[in-house]
């Protein structure tokens, strides 16, 4: 590609992603058995999972591989969903709640043994604490410590006071928590680059800088770029907060929130260290949430602060360090080197919705926020549905979808309404 080809968006990760490969951009028409759209996590390990099973695949990418969320996002891999499971338990039935959150641990599984299997260096770390950042909290989440075990059989949360959290995040602002030793955290970057190698070596056909413009269905899915055109057998539409081409329907049912995110300079061991002793990632139990974590050099990786508008906020670098220094006033002197951002796709209820537009086309968008794990157990189901196993697709199917209100006009404006009730009932 030449010198107007798309970079990464400029940010901690693509500055120490080490060299980032390219790929080529589609220049003629092709014929694959399964097509994606869309080259994040969910595109990648779609691919992954079918060209391992024999199948021929091409990834067709806008931009850079991953250069949506994918490459930009916290890092933390974490079990559950964006939604809370009571709040599952009341859309789906008790068996198919265990089924779903069982995926969640899958998820974790996967990179783990994604990393392993491809040899993907991507300072991948273990644990995770949700902190309470209100003392109210705490019933309910003793309350889900105890549940997970009895109901959900999963054994690796730890309940921690007030007292055992300030020896895992050196920050008084916590009143307790529940540490996860299940869940990840790493480079999401090195992780998103590291399965596309896996999925090339394998035999897919990797396209970025090629945006796909239309997609028209008469026999089999027939996909338009300005370059070129694809038939396939099959398409998976991974596009995530970005429209997916012609398919308003589900378009309607996310809502795409800006997140951002700093990388402080790197601190010396031992400072690091007072900060997060055991290394693991944390984020707060509020709706509009902080969370963080150290990199492999020792840096803050500190995000927060949402948004429903386009673009970045007006002084975006000094109100993440405010939040951040709300967090650890020790941190006063240390500069911040970098500021990015991105877009979650959010549903309704906050779970993610996969699915299939006819027989032909599946989706998945609406990972809330939760897409890092997830995205790897829905790659696996997508591929098996396609390969004709629908049983992970039916569990996730059952979550029922409905669209945002408002129509394209007043759908911003009534987020914008919805983000301001849940920033005043945290001050709550
Ligand atoms: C700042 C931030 C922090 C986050 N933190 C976390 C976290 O800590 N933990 C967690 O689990 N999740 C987190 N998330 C969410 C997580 O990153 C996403 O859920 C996940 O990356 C979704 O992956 P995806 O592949 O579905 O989407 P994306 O990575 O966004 O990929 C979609 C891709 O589709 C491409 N595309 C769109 N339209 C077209 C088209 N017409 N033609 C070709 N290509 C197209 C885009 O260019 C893009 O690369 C965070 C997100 C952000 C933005």
């Amino acid at each position: 590609m030449d010198g107007t080809a798309p970079q990464h968006i400029e940010s901690y990760y693509a500055t120490s992603a080490g060299p980032i490969r390219s790929w080529p951009q589609l220049d003629r028409d092709e014929r694959c058995e399964v097509a994606v759209i869309g080259g994040g996590l969910t595109g990648v390990s779609t691919a992954l999972n079918l060209v391992e099973s024999g199948v021929d695949v091409v990834l067709l990418e806008a931009e850079r591989v991953g250069w949506g969320a994918s490459g930009r996002n916290g890092g933390q891999a974490q079990t559950g969903f964006g939604g809370e499971i009571e709040d599952l338990e009341k859309l789906v039935d008790s068996e198919t709640a265990r089924a779903l959150w069982n995926m969640t641990v899958r998820g974790l599984d996967i990179i783990t043994e994604r990393c392993r299997r491809h040899r993907i260096d991507c300072d991948l770390k273990q644990g995770y604490l949700l902190a309470a950042a209100k003392a109210r909290n705490m019933a309910a989440h003793a309350e889900w410590v105890e549940r997970a075990a009895r109901v959900y059989g999963y054994t690796q949360f730890q309940l921690l006071d007030r007292d055992a959290v300030r020896r895992e995040v050196a920050s008084e602002r916590y009143h307790g928590g529940i540490l996860d030793t299940g869940s990840l955290h790493l480079h999401p970057l090195k992780y998103c680059l590291g399965l596309a190698e896996a999925a090339q070596a394998a035999g897919a056909r990797l396209y970025e800088a090629s945006r796909v413009e239309r997609v028209t269905c008469d026999s089999i899915p027939t996909i338009h770029l300005a370059q070129g055109v694809i038939r396939a057998d099959r398409l998976v539409l991974a596009c995530n907060a970005f429209p997916a081409p012609d398919a308003k329907e589900i378009g309607r049912r996310i809502i795409p929130v800006g997140t951002f995110i700093c990388a402080t300079e790197p601190m010396d061991e031992s400072r690091a260290q007072t900060l997060i002793p055991h290394d693991i990632a944390v984020c707060d139990d509020r709706h509009v949430l902080d969370y963080f974590r150290l990199s492999a050099d020792r840096r803050m990786l500190f995000g927060g602060r949402e948004s429903v508008r386009n673009g970045a906020p007006a002084n975006l670098e000094q109100s993440i360090r405010r939040r951040m220094l709300r967090v650890f006033p020790q941190l006063g002197d240390v500069a911040i080197d970098a500021v990015w951002g991105g877009q979650i796709a959010l549903t309704r209820n906050r779970f993610p919705d996969i699915g299939r537009l006819g027989p032909d086309i599946y989706y998945a968008h609406g990972f809330s926020g939760h897409g890092l794990a997830l995205s790897g157990v829905v790659g696996e189901i997508l591929a098996a549905a396609i390969k004709g196993d629908q049983r992970g697709l039916d569990v996730f199917q059952r979550i029922p979808h409905r669209a945002f209100p408002g129509g394209s006009a007043l759908r911003t404006p009534l987020a914008w309404l919805g983000l301001f009730w849940l920033k005043v009932k945290d001050l709550l």
